[in-house]
């Protein structure tokens, strides 16, 4: 991150090394400059005086008042990290990674000196941080480690308005530790105005209001409903860059998916807009965007252009992108949504509530009047929206959080301190689902295959796939396997104009009908066999960035393997050894064929079908086991593998019994033993 504006026009052309330290400082000092600016730091000392009278206090400001950047750097300033690390938690990790890029070039240190951040398969801190940004579920696991916290001296979770599930559930962690660390000092900081219902929930905790300084924002509403929003974004946007004064515009998106969407046909049409009309920068920013990229978003706009920001949920209050004067906002966002009844879990695209509309129109009034195009009606935002968004505890399933719990002594979890408890059927299936997992026994207790699970960074079945590799001797190719399916759905690249030559390419890899999860093994192993090169991953079409990220997350899996005691070896040539571990671990996942090339889920009776993406979406096998569902059109299971039905009841006798996989289909659903031994 360069300011441009700084470098040019320094008076040490002659001496290179001269000119870097000079334009250092001279950015170190305009920054310090810009921090005076921000909102907070008329309140710094009176906010500083408070944290020294209270325990905890609960700290309400708008969006891009400095409270993430600044607040760290003023503890730091008044001594606090003298006696202990002062840890900000972030619900995201783009926002945890760059917010700590951000402090720490104002400060003037290296990043992962004294700041740093760590999120999950990513540690950027030393023995020197002193501010430690991290994404709230490290934070929870932190706990595992160290459950008095003992290296920090302030906790802030900040965006707590965000209410994720790792955010609900430290809330009743920080808020135990606080009573016998009275040393310990606790910060809880919102965008929003809900400040009341976390002062109550921490014993009348003092509010701090950071007054923000808002302009005018012109919201406008579509006249009738849009068939297609992300068409009508990008119309939007081609009208407001042709029509409008300048000003950046930043777009709310659902996913990665969509930004690149997109992007590719925003820089297609503005191909031929020419000269006339003023350049447009497109910057995406989601989740998985490489780092170099996401410090795009942050760059000033050259003088006659414009930049259009192409954002997930993280521009709403996470980061605050300044020059932003239009937002376009097609009112939706991705959620994770649990049916508890079922145990179905489901990443879906959702209508957003109105404190998120809201928000995300509040992002262009911040430097001046704006303007927010609402791509939907405004009967839709007075009828259809709701007013806050359910907090992810109570949509989720609970059985990752359950097992954290479980491991941290945490026994009695009906009467944790809960903020807004989850629903005690989702509760009970997660503790079902432990126990199915040989996780839990039957009174609950965590076993030492739920001790083995806790210490991996990852969902309870992916866990228990792993500690199950080491009965079917295969830890290796698990492995692998684990790391490529956490990188998501960014491995495979299809080009519009090759096609034909990428799916070729994929093919390879399915040789032998072998399954979504072992052709996912084969891409890693040829890779490695490569001795991880670049030019192979261009060639047959595979993300390279999403390749090493695999083999970052691989290596710490087998780290983590030394300490849970699983000794690493290869099974390559069993397939169904290695097929058997997956089960052990996403046994409630299987489905069967239908009549109509359908599947039924085998528990808990669905309709699903095999994603067209898959090895196996042309083969249909009779019985399959799946990673996940997605809905779009329908409801799809990706990564799918072929199974054998017996293998079910040999690897998870309380779960099936014969008759569930019986190819005569008895229609009876089986009592499971879950329930009852809990
Ligand atoms: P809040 O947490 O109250 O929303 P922040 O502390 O995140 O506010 O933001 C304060 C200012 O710092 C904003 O003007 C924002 O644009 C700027 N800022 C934050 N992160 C970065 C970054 N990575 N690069 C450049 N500027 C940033
Ligand atoms: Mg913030």
């Amino acid at each position: 991150f360069v300011k441009s504006s700084v470098i040019e026009g320094t008076q040490f052309e002659d001496d290179s090394d001269q000119e870097t330290i000079d334009a250092k400082d001279i950015l170190k000092r305009e920054l310090q400059d810009e921090r005076k600016t921000l909102p907070i730091y008329k309140f710094r000392d009176e906010l500083l005086k408070a944290v020294d009278e209270y325990q905890v206090i609960v700290i309400v400001g708008e969006t891009g008042s400095g409270k993430t950047t600044q607040i760290p750097q003023y503890l730091h300033e008044a001594g606090y990290t003298a006696r202990g690390k002062v840890a900000c938690t972030q619900p995201r990790r783009v926002a945890a990674m760059s917010v700590a890029a951000r402090v720490s070039q104002e400060m003037g240190v290296k990043l992962g000196h004294e700041v740093g951040y760590s999120i999950r398969f990513e540690d950027c801190t030393s023995e020197k941080t002193m501010i430690k940004y991290m994404t709230d579920g490290m934070l929870l696991r932190e706990f595992l480690g160290e459950p008095d916290l003992a290296g920090y001296s302030v906790v802030m979770v900040d965006e707590a308005h965000e209410r994720t599930l790792s955010t609900d559930i430290l809330f009743g962690l920080v808020k135990d530790i606080a009573r016998f660390r009275p040393d310990l000092k606790l910060l809880i900081s919102s965008a929003t105005l809900d400040a009341e219902k976390f002062s109550d929930y921490f014993d009348s905790a003092p509010i701090f209001k950071i007054p923000g300084r808002r302009y005018p924002v012109e919201v406008h509403y579509t006249k009738a409903p849009e068939a297609d929003y992300i068409d009508a974004a990008i119309v939007t946007i081609l009208q407001i860059h042709v029509t409008q004064p300048p000003g950046d515009i930043l777009v709310f998106l659902t996913g990665q998916e969509e930004i690149e969407t997109v992007d590719e046909i925003l820089k297609h049409k503005t191909r031929g807009l020419g000269t006339k009309i003023p350049e447009l920068n497109i910057c995406p920013i989601y989740a998985n965007l490489p780092t170099e990229l996401q410090a795009k978003i942050f760059e000033t706009t050259p003088e006659g252009s414009r930049k259009v920001v192409l954002a997930t949920n993280i521009a709403e209050t996470s980061l605050t992108i300044d020059g932003i004067k239009y937002v376009i906002d097609p009112g939706f966002c991705k959620i994770k949504s649990y049916n508890p009844r079922t145990g179905m879990e489901s990443l879906l695209i959702n209508p957003i509530s109105k404190a998120s509309a809201n928000q995300r129109a509040g992002r262009s009034g911040r430097t001046g009047p704006g303007k927010c195009f609402r791509l939907y009606t405004s009967y839709n935002y007075m009828h259809d929206l709701e007013d806050n968004t359910v907090p992810e505890i109570q949509r989720t399933n609970l059985a990752n959080v359950v097992l954290t719990l479980k491991s941290l002594g945490i026994h009695d979890l009906v009467n944790f301190d809960f903020m807004d408890p989850p629903p005690s059927e989702a509760l009970l299936k997660a503790l079902e689902q432990l126990f199915a997992l040989s996780a839990l026994n039957s009174r609950g207790e965590l076993t030492k295959t739920g001790r083995r699970m806790a210490e991996f960074p990852l969902d309870p079945m992916l866990s228990k796939m792993i500690v199950a590799s080491e009965k079917y001797k295969c830890s290796d190719e698990v492995m692998s396997i684990a790391s490529m399916l956490s990188i998501g759905n960014s491995i495979f690249y299809r080009p519009k104009d090759k096609q034909v030559h990428a799916d070729n390419a994929r093919l390879n890899f399915h040789t032998g009908n072998v399954g979504d999860h072992i052709a996912l093994l084969n891409v890693y192993n040829s890779w490695r066999e490569t001795d991880f090169s670049t030019q192979w991953c261009y060639e047959n079409y595979i993300q390279v960035r999403s390749m090493k990220r695999a083999r970052d997350i691989r290596d710490q899996l087998e780290g983590l393997m030394e300490r849970v005691e699983i000794e690493v070896c290869s099974n390559a040539s069993d397939l169904d050894a290695i097929k058997k571990a997956i089960t052990s671990g996403f046994f409630h996942h299987s489905a069967r064929l239908q009549k109509n090339g359908s599947y039924r889920t085998v528990k808990n009776p669905q309709t699903v079908f095999i994603h067209p993406s898959s090895g196996l979406a042309q083969l249909l096998p009779r019985w399959v086991i799946y990673h996940e569902l997605v809905l779009t059109t329908k409801e799809y299971m990706r990564q799918v593998t072929e199974l054998k039905p017996e293998w079910l009841v040999e690897i998870a006798p309380h779960y099936y019994q014969l008759k569930d996989v019986d190819d005569a289909g008895s229609k009876k659903l089986p009592k499971g033993q879950g329930r009852a031994a809990l």
